[in-house]
């Protein structure tokens, strides 16, 4: 089969174009560097995103801080590790690195806050 798919893995984002068969990855081009040929397998198999989003803050001075996953979690798991992220709330002050959810969902990565906020 042939496939064409959007390198992620750095800010070039190369367009690959992939031959495979099942995971088995025949050949690919216009991928800048050997990365490119590993996401495309990950592609097949088991693919991955991470996820920046936002939370509600309690008594701060700004209403939401920014947090991320520590790790890229199954594509198809993106509803459910929002709809948790969605559900949570802080107490102000938040910190950049402070751990919002351990673990969520058992996809071993975390949610982690990425913007400080104060105390209002
Ligand atoms: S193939 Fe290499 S250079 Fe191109 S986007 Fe992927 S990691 Fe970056």
């Amino acid at each position: 089969m042939k496939r064409t798919f959007t390198c992620i893995v750095c800010p070039n984002g190369c367009e690959i174009d992939a031959e495979y068969e099942g995971a088995n990855v025949l050949s690919v081009t216009g991928n800048l560097c050997p990365k490119g040929k590993a996401y495309v397998t990950q592609e097949l198999v088991d693919p991955r995103r991470t996820i920046a989003s936002s939370i509600r803050v309690e008594g701060g001075t700004l209403p939401l801080t920014s947090v991320r996953l520590t790790s890229a979690i199954p594509k198809d798991r993106i509803f459910d590790v929002m709809k948790e992220i969605n559900a949570q709330s802080v107490a102000a002050p938040t910190h950049i690195g402070d751990v919002v959810i351990r673990d969520v969902l058992g996809l071993g990565s975390d949610v982690i806050i990425t913007k400080n906020v104060d105390r209002a």
